[in-house]
């Protein structure tokens, strides 16, 4: 989509921090991290959130949970938190279908 922030990440039109990249997905380190470990894992193809996951393209999902565990084995992260913000009420504010993965810090439950 050519006006979303990640599909020009993606694209390497907006520079990011690697974390890794394979066919289907793209992790990077969030531009201002809210623990001492905290990347992002997208898909390549846009969709907008969670809410629009069906049939169709739930694949990559699945495919983007299996890279979170490799990617937390690799760091030799033991306990962490994944997170997909769904609407602004919950606190999306990139309309592109993102993981965020935190650690490295003691995390409260519920979230604010
Ligand atoms: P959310 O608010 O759940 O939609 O998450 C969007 C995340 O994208 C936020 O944590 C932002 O800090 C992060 N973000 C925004 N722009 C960039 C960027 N250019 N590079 C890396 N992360 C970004």
């Amino acid at each position: 989509m050519s006006d979303c922030l990640f599909c020009k990440i993606i694209a390497g039109e907006i520079p990011s921090a690697k974390v890794y990249e394979d066919a289907l997905c793209y992790a990077f380190s969030d531009i201002a991290p809210q623990a001492p470990v905290h990347f992002l894992v997208i898909p390549k193809a846009h969709i907008a959130s969670v809410s629009q996951v069906d049939g169709s393209n739930s694949g990559v999902v699945a495919h983007i949970f299996e890279v979170i565990a490799q990617l937390a084995k690799e760091q030799g992260l033991e306990s962490y938190r994944v997170v997909s913000n769904i609407g602004e009420q919950a606190g999306q504010s990139v309309f592109h279908l993102h993981f965020h993965v935190l650690s490295g810090r003691d995390m409260t439950w519920p979230p604010g």
